[in-house]
Parts: structure tokens; sequence; C-alpha cells
């Protein structure tokens, strides 16, 4: 085993916590878990490492503290404790505040907090997973590395809504967008496996998951995204249904019998591909029930490469040129039928798919999918947003790599 210094990155939710040990200098991962239920009574810990894979229960309050405490006792059984120089955090929502990564003080955990109420479910969470692992790792420096970051490049008339100006100086309500992380180093990887420098590419990025986004980054900055103060806005999701005309909450709760409450839940958890195939959120088995004739798996696929498609011509629009169109994310690296239907709706920007690179760009692998010669390109670019925490969280430590 290497000698380099490890990295421990961190992604706490209310109930659960993700944890992965990496090595920043040849990105492995040499032990990651997975802790869930935290705060139940049934609370437990998955550890993987060296092709094992086990599954521990959580005694005491069953709480972060408690699924941090046994991760330690699971490095030190890997002999990995002492080796581990610093921790990153994911943390969603950075505000107006962070516009990069940071070390964490008494001020920055301030400043999250006070960040809590633009991601109610999400901040509370990463607060507690900070507080838990400063206390278990209280020798070394902890980062936080923020989802919505990388977008405070937006300029105005991209990030602002024609609502009243009070919205945005009193309550904040502005476009901040997410999966910044991830944008951040799918641009960097883009141009490194283009052999091109960053500051002199126009990118259009798709970050297709369960949840999904895409991004204009000129120059390697983001000029504009889908996703606005919430991740509700844009494109079509698993379950999140992206743009909507914002009157059907009157008129769902005029005609429907529906609370604010209710109607929130439904376009966050109950649509999208969900929704629309009344079927499943899962691309893939959309895909095989489409091949089987089920409509509304196809409808879902259609609306889902449609919107995207609409989104590439703006995005292009917010970089005012195209080089590349990037695909990432479970949807973007593996769904050949996706891209195929996206880049299908795009000849009018002069994008093409070639389709031996396209089946040949999948499960992990890179690869140009336009057409040998043509421009603008289209990309697969797997991504890695713990890497990218790790190394973030590395360069904030001072370690040398
Ligand atoms: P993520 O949230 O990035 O893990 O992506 C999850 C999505 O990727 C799900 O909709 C999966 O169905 C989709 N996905 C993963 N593998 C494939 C595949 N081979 N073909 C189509 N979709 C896939």
């Amino acid at each position: 085993m290497s000698n380099h210094p490890l990295i421990l990155v961190l992604n706490c939710g209310s109930s659960s916590l993700k944890g992965a040990v990496l090595d920043v200098v040849n990105g492995k991962v040499l032990l990651s878990c997975v802790a869930e239920k935290l705060g139940f009574a049934d609370a437990f810990i998955t550890f993987k490492a060296d092709g094992d894979k086990h599954k521990v229960a959580l005694g005491g309050d069953h709480s972060h503290t408690v699924a941090v405490e046994a991760l330690m006792a699971e490095l030190k059984v890997h002999h990995l404790h002492h080796k581990i120089a610093a921790v990153g955090h994911r943390v969603v929502h950075g505000g107006e505040r962070f516009t990069h990564s940071t070390l964490i003080d008494d001020q920055v955990m301030r400043d999250i907090e006070t960040c809590i109420v633009l991601a109610p479910l999400h901040n509370p969470a990463h607060i507690l997973g900070i507080r838990a692992a400063q206390a278990v790792f209280a020798d070394l420096p902890h980062v936080a590395v923020f989802d919505t970051a990388f977008h405070q490049t937006m300029p105005e008339q991209a990030y602002r809504y024609a609502v009243p100006t009070e919205l945005y100086t009193q309550y904040g309500v502005r476009r901040y967008g997410m999966h910044g992380t991830s944008y951040r180093f799918v641009a960097q990887e883009t141009a490194r496996f283009l052999g091109r420098a960053e500051t002199e590419l126009a990118l259009v990025i798709a970050h297709l998951g369960n949840g999904a986004s895409i991004t204009a980054v000129l120059n390697g900055q983001s000029r504009d995204t889908s996703m606005g103060l919430t991740p509700l806005e844009g494109l079509v999701m698993g379950t999140r249904s992206g743009d909507i005309d914002p009157s059907i909450f009157s008129f769902l709760q005029e005609n429907a019998n529906l609370d604010m409450a209710e109607i929130t839940a439904m376009l966050n958890h109950k649509s999208g591909l969900l929704g629309l195939s009344d079927l499943s959120n899962d691309c893939r088995t959309l895909e095989e029930a489409a091949a089987n004739g089920h409509k509304g798996a196809l409808l879902a696929l259609e609306v889902f490469a449609y919107r995207l498609a609409k989104y590439v011509a703006a995005m292009t629009v917010a970089n005012g040129r195209l080089d590349a169109l990037v695909f990432t994310g479970g949807i973007g690296e593996n769904s050949t039928f996706v891209r195929e239907k996206v880049l299908s709706h795009l000849a009018v920007l002069g994008l093409s798919i070639d389709h031996d690179a396209n089946l040949a760009a999948c499960f992990g692998r890179a690869g140009i999918i336009s057409q040998p010669g043509k421009t603008p390109l289209a990309l697969v670019i797997p991504t890695n947003e713990e890497l990218m925490i790790a190394q973030d969280t590395a360069q904030l430590a001072g370690l040398s790599i």
C-alpha cells in the first residue's frame, strides 16, 4: 500500500452518513461506508474494504457521532486511521457566502447555519455530521465543499428571478444551482481529455442522475444552470417535475383539494420520470419497459430528452458558443438511448452522434460520441464528486501531493 496521505470524505444526511477514504494521488477508494437509519434503534453501518463487505449495528444513541466512532474503529482494523490527513465534508448549500471550498472554523459553522433556511433538510444534517467528525477526528483539518459554490460566478441576469426585488434582498430568493462539485470535476476532466486548456472551452455539461441539471461552463466558470432556489427547477428528473407553470400550485389547491406541502411533495417525489411513466423513476427500468411497448415509459424518456435538448440550446446561448456537450451522471454515463434521443434533437446546433462511439462510451469509459471531424463535440466524461472533494480538502489542508 502507498504512503500517500489519505482524505476521509463525508456526506451526511439527516439519518444517513456516507464515508469514503481516498488516496488523492491515484483516486483509489480504500474504504467506504454507509450508515443508515441514524437516530433510530435499528441504525447500522455497512463497510466495504479490500473486497469485503460487512454490516455493524450502531448502539448507544444511534447518532451520527456513534457512526463516526464506528468508522474510526473500522479504520483502526485496517491500519488506516493514522494515515488520514484531513476530512472533507460535502455541504449542499453555501448561499452567496461561499464561493469556494473552505477550511472549517467557528465562523464557517455559523455561516453554514445561516444557510439552513435555503436547505432546511440538508444543512442541519451536514452540521451534525461535521460536529460528529470534529469530535472523533479532533486533530485534523476539516474542509467544507459546497454544491452551490461553483455557480456563484453566474451573472445577475442568469441568477435573478423576475419577481419583486425585495424577495431577493430580504429572503435570498434567487437561483443558486446544485451539482457544482460534479461540474467542476467534469469541466477539468473534459479539458484534460481533450488536451485543451479549461480557460478556452465553452462547455455545456449535463449531469443526469436521479437528480439532474445542466450547466453552461465558459472558460472554467459557471455562466448559467438549470436548478434554481431549490433542486426542483429545470430538467425532468427521476421523481422531480423540473420546470412547471407556478400557477399549478393554486390550480391544484382549488381543484384537487391539495395543500402546499402535499403539492410540493408531489412535485418532488412523485413526478418526473416516475410521474410520467406511472412505472418507475429509474431510467434503465424505463428503457427496458419502453422496448417492450410500455407507452408511459417511452413518453417519460421522450419528455426527458426533449426538455434536456431545449436546455442545451439555452445553455449554449448563455456561453455564446459551444465547443462540446458533455454527458455525466448515472444516466449521462450509461444511457446510450437517452444520449441518442437528445442528440437527435440537436442537429440544429451542429451536434451529431456516432453510434458505435456512443455504445463504447459506457460504464465509466470516457469518449467522444459525436461524428469524427464534426463540431461541436459530444462527449461522455464520468464524474467523481468524492475525488473532487478529496482534492479540495488536500489542497486546503496544505498537503503536498
Ligand atoms: P445516479 O443518481 O447518478 O446514480 O444515476 C441513477 C440513474 O442512472 C438511474 O435512473 C439509473 O437507471 C441510471 N442508469 C444507471 N445505469 C444505467 C444504464 N446502464 N442504462 C440506463 N440508465 C442507467
